[in-house]
């Protein structure tokens, strides 16, 4: 919420305004009552209108509350309202007479932009008022120009000055209108009387408004991770924050390919490319444990420290993950220490599905390439996983491939997750520790490992 102030001041002054009409107007004994039996106590806009003399009943004690509005009445009562001058005379329309009593009105509307005629030029006064005709009516009469993020289902969004959605628009941030339910205005729908009243009090007196809400009509789910929540309906307006995989958006309304809506404490546009009707993704929960770190450098040749090497291709391999849409659970995010036993334990007991451990080898100079480790001793998937990675992890490094093996490494062995252990390279061999020393192979490791992870997932999903 952009204006999360502005809405608070709002709700307050409708609560004040809600103690207000109660206190002062047709609750109390005291304020004069109408005299019609059809109109409850609580109908506090239509004593309101009634008692300044802008609106009379059907008959001495009948308002008819639902009797529709024809658009001669609907002239007369805004004419009334603004003081226009409703002298009988002659119109420009030839339906109506100048000896008709709302051809004062009629003229005075027209003459001020506030309601028109029909093309072949007649009035059609008889005609009743739908709800979509008192929306233009009421911003005209009015001069409302504001506009906010209002949506209506059955409204389309045209944002052109003329629009039904504009004036529609107009009508529910000026507090007039909340709709009929359910995120529907009913524009189509004839006006009643008595909504009539409501409408024309609220234009009138800030105390009869209503805080507009906007309905929740859809629920759709992200399909990406860091989809860009705007502040308004295309890839120019600014970003308000980001949501994840699967989170719901709960949406109000829809403008062109974006729907606005809320998810979690953001509101604002989401591009429906990357919302789906159903979080049908299987969730992806991938833990990736930095070998080593803190007071355990690992291997340290040419200049390197495994740990460094390990946290570094880690954190890239995060990124990636994120990138494709996998959630990521990082056992160490900095240069820490953390037992086996820990490291294995962790992604068991937060959520993970699958385990990879990164690490750097140290053998004899002449020993160089890179292998992938599984343990046989538990899932059964631990040896795809390390398969997948392995024939991306070889050729990325454009190095000696030196398998996918079996070996007991307690950080897989005792993991309860399908679970892989690479090493990505020597660091005692003088051409992979230079490679190893570069931003290039340290991404392309990285992209190796995220690959095969993401070839992996999709191999489960068969
Ligand atoms: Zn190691």
């Amino acid at each position: 919420m952009l204006k999360m102030n502005s809405f608070f001041s709002k709700v307050m002054l409708f609560l004040v305004a809600a103690v207000l009409v109660i206190s002062s107007i047709g609750l109390s004994p005291a304020s004069a009552q109408t005299p019609f039996k059809d109109v409850s106590s609580s109908d506090v806009e239509i004593d309101y209108l009634y008692n300044r003399g802008l609106i009379k009943g059907i008959s001495h004690d009948q308002f008819g509350p639902d009797y529709s509005v024809t658009r001669e009445q609907a002239a007369t009562l805004i004419g009334r309202a603004l003081g226009l001058n409703g002298t009988e005379r002659k119109t420009r329309f030839s339906d109506v007479s100048s000896s008709s009593y709302s051809s004062g009105y009629i003229q005075s509307a027209v003459d001020k932009g506030i309601i028109t005629g029909y093309p072949d030029g007649t009035f059609k006064p008889k005609q009743t008022m739908t709800r979509g005709e008192m929306a233009y009516l009421l911003s005209r009469a009015f001069n409302l120009s504001s506009t906010s993020a209002v949506f209506f289902s059955d409204i389309k969004h045209d944002t052109h000055q003329d629009s039904l959605y504009t004036a529609v628009n107009k009508i529910a941030t000026a507090g007039i209108s909340n709709g009929t339910g359910g995120g529907n205005y009913s524009p189509e729908k004839k006006l009643i009387r008595k909504e009539f009243a409501i409408f024309l009090a609220r234009a009138l007196d800030p105390r009869f408004k209503v805080a507009f809400q906007n309905a929740t009509i859809d629920k759709l789910y992200s399909t990406t991770d860091n989809l860009n929540v705007r502040s308004g309906p295309s890839t120019g307006y600014s970003i308000m924050g980001q949501i994840d995989t699967n989170d719901e958006v709960q949406v109000y309304g829809y403008s062109g390919g974006w729907a606005y809506g809320k998810s979690g404490h953001l509101t604002g546009y989401f591009s429906l490319s990357y919302l789906s009707k159903a979080a049908t993704k299987p969730t992806r929960v991938m833990v990736i444990d930095a070998g080593h770190g803190g007071s355990d450098p690992g291997a340290v040749a040419n200049g390197l420290r495994e740990k460094d090497v390990n946290l570094d291709v880690s954190l890239r391999v995060e990124r990636m993950l994120k990138e494709k849409g996998i959630t990521v659970l990082m056992v160490r995010r900095t240069d820490v220490f953390y037992s086996l036993d820990y490291r294995a334990a962790y992604g068991i007991k937060n959520g993970g599905d699958a385990f990879v451990s990164i690490h750097a080898n140290a053998a004899s100079p002449g020993v160089s390439g890179s292998e992938t480790f599984y343990s046989a001793s538990v899932a059964n998937d631990s040896k795809q996983l390390a398969t997948f990675i392995q024939n991306r992890l070889y050729k990325a490094m454009e190095h000696t491939n030196r398998g996918v093996k079996e070996y007991d490494y307690r950080v897989i062995a005792a993991n309860p997750l399908p679970a892989a252990l690479v090493e990505l390279g020597f660091l005692t061999n003088d051409a992979d520790a230079a490679k190893l020393a570069t931003w290039t192979y340290k991404e392309r490791a990285a992209w190796a490992i995220a690959e095969g992870i993401e070839d992996y997932y999709d191999w489960k999903q068969r």
